[in-house]
């Protein structure tokens, strides 16, 4: 379905990022992979899909390394088609002990990054008359958390710049959605359970439980590659009129 499209993922090395470049790359895409930690991994495990793989390690908080990104894969394959939001990271703390650093780098690399990158792919989507936008935003995004000040802000504006998008490009062939993930056990997500854990002193299995059940009516975690099936949903022509939408994958979080 996605043969002879671009799909650039940001944060594509790990988790879910690395869930969805794989389910756009086994629809045919050819990816520009982006994001630290074992880039090799990623690379071949992508490559293995039979598409083009290119790697850029732009830190999405520096808005000139996404500038460089962006026009490197338009150099390397013409046009970013489908551009995927999805670089990430959490730091857990009560506000008045939340380093302000910290806050600065949640909200650079959870949510500026999303506005670089879609200014940047834009234009060319437009000149198409296609182009798909994916966010990954989070049920946080939708409801808060204590302890998530930055992440919840960002979260939230996250889909707040979804919907804008989504205006913007509404009479186009350019669409714009934002997924809203529960618990997915990624290294994010593992070095919470391990926090909790040690501070409880109980064990992995157990933190685990009491994270699922705070919050996740399924006791289930979301995984990478149901999350890639739904980005591989809004590529399709049947998602063509679907624009501006906030889609929760959160085991019944956000129906509570
Ligand atoms: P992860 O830690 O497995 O992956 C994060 C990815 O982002 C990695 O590839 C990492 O190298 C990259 N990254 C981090 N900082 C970066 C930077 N400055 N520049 C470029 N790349 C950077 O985490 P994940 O759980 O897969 O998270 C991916 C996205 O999903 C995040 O936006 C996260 O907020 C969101 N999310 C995760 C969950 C969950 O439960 N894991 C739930 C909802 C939403």
């Amino acid at each position: 379905m996605l043969k002879h499209k671009t799909a650039l993922v940001t944060g594509s090395t790990s988790g879910i990022g690395l869930g969805i470049a794989k389910a756009l790359a086994r629809q045919g895409a050819n990816i520009v992979l982006n994001g630290f930690g074992d880039v090799d991994g990623a690379r071949a495990e992508i490559a293995a899909l039979g598409v083009d793989v290119f790697y850029h390690g732009a830190d999405m908080s520096r808005p000139a390394e996404i500038e460089d990104m962006m026009r490197a894969a338009a150099e390397r394959f013409g046009r970013v088609d489908i551009l995927v939001n999805n670089a990430g990271i959490q730091h857990v703390a009560a506000i008045e002990d939340f380093p302000p650093e910290r806050w600065d780098a949640i909200i650079a690399i959870n949510l500026s990054s999303a506005f670089h990158t879609t200014r940047l792919a834009l234009p060319a989507m437009k000149a198409a008359n296609w182009g798909r936008i994916i966010n990954v935003a989070s049920v946080h995004g939708l409801v808060a958390s204590a302890q998530k000040s930055a992440y919840v802000a960002a979260k939230h504006g996250v889909v707040g710049l979804t919907k804008v998008v989504a205006l913007e490009t509404a009479t186009t062939g350019v669409t714009c959605n934002a997924i809203c993930p529960g618990w997915v056990l990624t290294p994010l997500v593992q070095k919470q359970v391990d926090a909790k854990a040690a501070a409880l002193g109980i064990s992995n299995e157990e933190a685990t439980r009491l994270l699922l059940g705070e919050k996740e009516p399924s006791m289930q975690f979301t995984t990478p590659e149901e999350l890639g099936e739904l980005a591989v949903f809004f590529c399709s022509p049947a998602a063509s009129n679907v624009r501006g939408a906030a889609w929760n994958m959160d085991g019944g979080w956000a129906a509570q």
